[in-house]
């Protein structure tokens, strides 16, 4: 049976290095905040949002949380992002994506500030994960995958990867961060012909594709480590990942659960970028 791979003993090594880097900032006077921007009130975002207020405060990261009316007009939504653009007191800015209709986000892009940008919405920060520049912010989500297998010791130099999902969210920028790991990484996604055939000729597996349990034994070669980016709920009301867990793991090396996997450390990615924001902005 392979290793369950938890994300507990990561976000908790992250916090642990983040308690005293904010010691030092406060040493310098300067206290890490981040601005979080929500419109309505959808049960995802207010989750993950109690998620990452929870973790902010445990490493000393301060919080503000601004909430849009549903129907806010886009002129007002880009006047609340320009007023935290310019507010030297806040270091990252979050927003919940998706945004209603009427509010057009290959507009908003390009008004948040990409050095407080801390969740890659900025086509600057898509474009520096792309270059490999550490300066970006990529998204928490996948770099939370590579902390994970960086922290169990997987080896990606060289190594075989499979990426089954190829979201702005999840799938392209594991993809992107794996290449930059000098992995050999391959793509699938809905229009893939055979995405059982790529994963099988992997060591290292991610899936993010919003399938409850999509991935079968028979996806996954002997040793295999697999990541589950999946979060789902299946008919029975349990939540589940997109990997079929117990007939799975006995193929793997390793394998993340869900859920206890890469959702319990995302948020530590969230409080890192936004200490991270803060020393960039401060030249430290
Ligand atoms: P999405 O719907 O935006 O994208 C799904 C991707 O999977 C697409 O690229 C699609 O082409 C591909 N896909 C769908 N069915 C497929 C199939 N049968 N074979 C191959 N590819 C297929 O979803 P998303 O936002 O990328 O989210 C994916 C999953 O990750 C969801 O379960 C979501 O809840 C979860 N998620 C988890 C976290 C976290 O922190 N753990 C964060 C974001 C998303």
């Amino acid at each position: 049976m392979g290793q369950i791979i938890k994300g507990k003993p990561v976000a908790d090594k992250i916090s642990e290095e983040l308690i005293k880097e904010i010691e030092m900032l406060k040493g310098k006077n300067l206290v890490p905040k981040l601005a979080i921007v929500r419109v309505g009130a959808r049960g995802d975002d207010l989750a993950y949002e109690k998620g990452a207020l929870g973790r902010c405060k445990k490493v000393g990261v301060e919080t503000e949380v601004h909430e849009l009316p549903e129907d806010i007009t886009q002129e007002d939504f880009i006047k609340e992002l320009e007023k935290l653009n310019a507010d030297k007191a806040v270091n990252g800015i979050l927003t919940f994506r998706p945004l209603p209709s009427q509010i057009d986000e290959s507009v908003i892009k390009y008004v948040i500030a990409p050095e407080k940008d801390i969740d890659c919405f900025s086509p600057v920060n898509v474009g520096k994960m792309t270059e490999g520049d550490k300066t970006g912010f990529p998204p928490c989500t996948p770099t939370a995958v590579l902390e994970i297998l960086k922290h169990y010791d997987v080896k990606l130099e060289g190594a075989d990867c499979a990426v089954i999902g190829a979201s702005m969210v999840v799938g392209k920028p594991t993809a992107l961060l794996l290449l930059n790991e000098n992995a050999t990484v391959s793509v699938a996604h809905i229009f893939t012909k055979d995405s059982a055939k790529v994963a099988r000729g992997a060591e290292v597996v991610v899936v993010g594709v919003g399938v409850p349990r999509l991935v079968k034994e028979s996806w996954i070669a002997d040793g295999a480590v697999v990541i589950d980016v999946g979060i789902n709920v299946d008919a029975e009301g349990n939540m589940c990942g997109d990997v079929d867990f117990d007939k799975v793991v006995d193929k793997t090396s390793m394998i993340t659960p869900v859920p206890g996997g890469v959702g319990s450390v995302t948020t530590s990615i969230l409080a890192k970028h936004v200490v991270k924001a803060c020393k960039l902005q401060n030249n430290l």
